[in-house]
């Protein structure tokens, strides 16, 4: 099948181009990400392959199924950069990668949560120039202390269970709880006793119209004075205005973001020559206690394999049915939330 990529880098060229030989598609790499500018690139192609931060609004949609476009192949798990009505609408199918590696997001969240107790990037400049000094680098033990999972799924789970190794008490919260979670000790609460407790909270949910801002001006006056906030899921799970505040008055005592609200306009792409234009943001980098990853949780080996894989086989199922496994439902998707 002809398949337009978009945002493709050198490391998605190389896993897809590798996984490719087992389907023989005719993938044609595009560097921009599809927007409304460059939707017209896709004429012709029956499927389109995208990232994360591709725009799939209604009109660029239109525009891809008026010249010809059926499937969209998404290289990741979440959809909430999709317009699933006009998808349904358009009569489109949406195909996802659903697991390709929780052990990596799992993995760089708890990386963020110790590099930040521990200011180990503070210290890794300070060393290089021979500054030995250990003030400002006080960290506290983890063991023991209480961690607060928002969302306990593939990613949730993992969490749970390396921070049960370190010897943690762990709170959960999700609208399904996961009895592998409770198996390593996670207690299930609501959310106001999760964030009244919690020494750390770390959030594994989806983006949805629930989950969006979920941390706000108030849930942030719920949580303990010197919270630390970690974020690997999606940026507008946090209101990002509330946790410079946060931040200001020291109620919240540190952040860890690998995503964040605005980022489509900056990760991912290297923009160390020109001036950046998010003062937001800028905000944020001016925090000693913020660490910011741009959108890497997922990059490991395992995960760009899994993720070449899994999107060429939901290529070729759609090639062969017309459907696949891993669609998005989107009747389900769509359905009004009961209640
Ligand atoms: P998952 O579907 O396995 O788990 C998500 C969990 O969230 C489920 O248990 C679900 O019941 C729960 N949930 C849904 N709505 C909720 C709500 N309103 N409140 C609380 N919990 C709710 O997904 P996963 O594979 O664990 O991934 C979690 C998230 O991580 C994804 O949605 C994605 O946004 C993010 N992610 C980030 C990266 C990265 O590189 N930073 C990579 C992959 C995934």
């Amino acid at each position: 099948m002809k398949v337009a990529v978009f945002s493709t880098k050198s490391y998605d060229r190389q896993f897809l181009i590798a996984a490719n030989y087992d389907h023989e598609h005719e993938l044609v790499f595009l560097e921009p990400r599809l927007s409304r500018e460059t939707a017209l690139l896709a004429k012709g192609f029956l499927a389109v392959c995208v990232f994360v931060n591709d725009q799939l609004d209604a009109h660029v949609l239109e525009v891809l199924a008026g010249h010809g476009t059926r499937l969209i192949a998404l290289r990741c798990a979440g959809f909430n950069n999709v317009d699933l009505k006009a998808a349904a609408k358009l009569g489109m199918t949406i195909a996802r990668v659903p697991a390709y590696s929780p052990y990596a997001v799992a993995e760089h969240t708890v990386g963020l949560m110790l590099t930040l107790n521990r200011k180990i990037h503070r210290a890794y400049n300070r060393v290089r120039e021979g500054n030995f000094s250990l003030d400002g680098l006080l960290g506290f033990d983890v063991h023991d202390r209480t961690i607060g999972i928002v969302g306990t799924g593939k990613i949730g789970q993992i969490v749970a269970t390396i921070l049960h190794g370190f010897g943690c008490q762990i709170l959960a919260y999700d609208v399904a709880p996961n009895p592998a979670c409770e198996a390593v000790g996670a207690k299930y609460v609501d959310l106001v006793k999760l964030f009244a407790d919690a020494d750390i909270v770390t959030l594994h949910c989806p983006l949805t119209p629930e989950t969006h801002y979920l941390v706000n001006q108030d849930s942030i006056a719920q949580m303990k004075r010197g919270v630390m906030l970690i974020n690997t899921s999606r940026g507008a799970l946090i209101h990002t205005e509330a946790v410079i505040q946060g931040l200001k008055s020291q109620k919240i005592g540190s952040l860890a973001l690998d995503v964040y609200e605005q980022e489509s306009d900056l990760f991912f792409e290297d923009l160390s020559d020109q001036v950046i234009q998010d003062d937001v943001f800028e905000r944020l980098l001016t925090f000693p206690n913020v660490l910011i990853t741009a959108h890497q949780a997922f990059f490991t080996k395992e995960a760009l394999q899994n993720i070449a894989e899994t999107t060429l086989s939901n290529i070729t199922d759609y090639q062969q049915a017309k459907s696949c496994a891993n669609q998005v439902n989107l009747a389900q998707a769509i359905a009004p939330m009961p209640g």
